[in-house]
């Protein structure tokens, strides 16, 4: 549901999320795993296949993130336990397997470098604009790592993790950490994320604008100032 849209409405920064908004975590989550697939031979393990590997791994990964978002878990159990309930479902569990493949999933994920459609060319049509920003719930040094393999570190002024702000999203604090930052009012800033809870909750938890990126126009009941299908449907609103 969009709010009332304020027209003509001028922004001076753009807060991004990086994960499913900016960096196609799907694609290079995917790509990595069907790498670990051939590099540990999991076909001799009962794995079918690495599009197997990849839809149990989603499966697991987006109910852990998920617990993680609402504060019932922290980020350790998530890197201890996906791989553990993963090779569990096929049978195939091994500790010294399940820590092999976490490990080099953690150092091999972030430096594929594919970008959601046109994150790119809005970034140049937006860092013209405005000032941009990443705010992420994520650990410094991984986030800076997908930024570079993106190769869209310097269209930001700031990025702000987790870490870093000693907040995460949803919590308002991060995102005064990055008003701040800037030296701006909250309406002088416009949040763009994939996350109902963690981006949009967030955001409007500080008065701040927001654009919802829903690429799978999923149906929801939450408010946001708009609502996108495609980055590039930003260059109408911004
Ligand atoms: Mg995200």
């Amino acid at each position: 549901m969009m709010d009332e849209l304020s027209t003509g409405k001028k922004y001076k920064c753009v807060f991004f999320d990086l994960d499913h908004t900016l960096w196609d975590y799907e694609t290079n989550c995917r790509e990595t795993l069907y790498d670990l697939y051939s590099a540990y031979q999991l076909d001799k393990r009962n794995i079918p296949d690495g599009q197997s590997l990849y839809e149990q791994f989603k499966k697991v990964n987006t109910t852990l993130w998920d617990l993680y978002d609402r504060q019932l878990i922290t980020q350790d159990v998530i890197r201890k336990e996906r791989f553990k309930q993963v090779l569990d479902h096929f049978g195939a569990y091994e500790e010294t397997l399940s820590n092999q493949l976490s490990d080099d999933y953690l150092e091999a994920c972030p430096k594929k470098p594919n970008l959601m459609p046109y994150a790119e060319d809005v970034l140049h049509y937006l860092s013209k604009k405005y000032q941009l920003t990443i705010i992420t719930n994520g650990f410094e040094k991984i986030q800076h790592v997908k930024l570079a393999s993106g190769k869209i570190s310097s269209y930001f002024k700031h990025i702000i993790t987790s870490q870093k702000a000693g907040h995460r999203k949803p919590s308002p604090h991060i995102f005064e950490y990055a008003v701040h930052a800037h030296n701006i009012q909250c309406c002088d800033a416009i949040m763009i994320g994939d996350n109902l809870l963690t981006d949009i909750q967030g955001a409007r938890g500080c008065t701040i604008d927001t654009v919802f990126y829903n690429p799978e126009r999923i149906p929801h009941q939450s408010k946001t100032t708009y609502e996108i299908g495609c980055l590039s449907e930003l260059l109408n609103i911004l």
